[in-house]
């Protein structure tokens, strides 16, 4: 079963969440459980989990197919000392916000090696910020997100996904989200060869350490290293890709996110994609 939503607003508080996903007639959706732009954001309070774990089984989300974010600001790479323990105790946070949610993923980008340490050097860093993180916190899995490569963000490469899992202790708790756009600027061209493309993620990585998809079209080539999302059908992808993805068993059953830039036409390209469905 494909589950399919978009990363809806918070504002007002996260229990608003489930009822805007469900007023684009999503079955799974993603958020922002502070505000994205900020350190350090305000406690959830009883209220806030209460009604968001009330609001999700009435409209019958379930934790499985909710696919939290963490901050923008974020570097869990970031090559000096002081830098990186503020981005690790802000990631602890987020991972202790979804924990009193009751969620079971955080989606997260790897981070940036800001051209002072070696791209090795910083997925380490990374999968040492995971494995701290993992330590303190329990039944929430680190979705580490395939980036476009742009500046000297890492993740952009199969390889680096996995070179993180490998250096993660618990890997049970670790996964990946694959974002299309990211996927096809990063050089994937998944138009052309799609078969190519998910074989090779299937080899470097593995379909079993995939957990989320952000479904993007792109405005930007194969290769461009450039993150410009697109509505669903306007891009580079083209509907016949979603076509393809949407009939694709290695994608069910986890959470299928639209991150497009018209959020009114999120419940059309919602009604697109599970037409496509054969
Ligand atoms: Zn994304
Ligand atoms: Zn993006």
């Amino acid at each position: 079963m494909k589950y399919i939503g978009a990363h809806v607003s918070a504002a007002g508080g996260v229990e608003n969440c489930p009822i805007n996903a469900h007023n684009i007639e999503a079955n799974a959706f993603a958020l922002f459980t502070k505000n994205q732009r900020q350190w350090v954001g305000k406690p959830l309070t009883d209220s806030n989990i209460k009604l968001f774990k009330e609001n999700c089984l009435k409209y019958n989300f379930k934790p499985e197919y909710i696919l939290p974010h963490d901050s923008y600001l974020i570097n869990l790479g970031h090559p000096e000392a002081d830098a990186i323990e503020k981005s690790r105790a802000a990631f602890l946070d987020e991972m202790q916000r979804c924990e009193q949610l009751g969620l079971k993923l955080l989606n997260f980008h790897p981070g940036s090696h800001l051209n002072g340490i070696s791209i090795e050097d910083c997925l380490m860093r990374v999968a040492e910020s995971i494995n701290i993180t993992l330590d303190k916190t329990q039944g929430v899995t680190a979705v580490i997100e395939n980036t476009a490569g742009q500046g000297s963000n890492v993740g952009n490469e199969f390889w680096h996904l996995k070179y993180i899992i490998d250096h993660v202790h618990d890997k049970s708790r670790v996964g990946v989200c694959l974002d299309t756009c990211h996927t096809y600027v990063a050089g994937y061209d998944m138009v052309n060869n799609y078969e190519e493309v998910f074989n090779k993620f299937e080899e470097e990585v593995g379909f079993n350490y995939l957990r989320a998809i952000h479904l993007n079209d792109t405005l930007k080539a194969v290769g461009s290293h450039s993150d410009r999302h697109a509505s669903i059908g306007e891009g580079l992808l083209g509907v016949d890709f979603f076509r393809k993805m949407m009939n694709d068993p290695r994608f069910d059953n986890m959470p299928l996110v639209l991150e497009t830039p018209d959020e009114t036409r999120w419940k059309e390209e919602i009604a697109l994609l599970k037409s496509l469905i054969v």
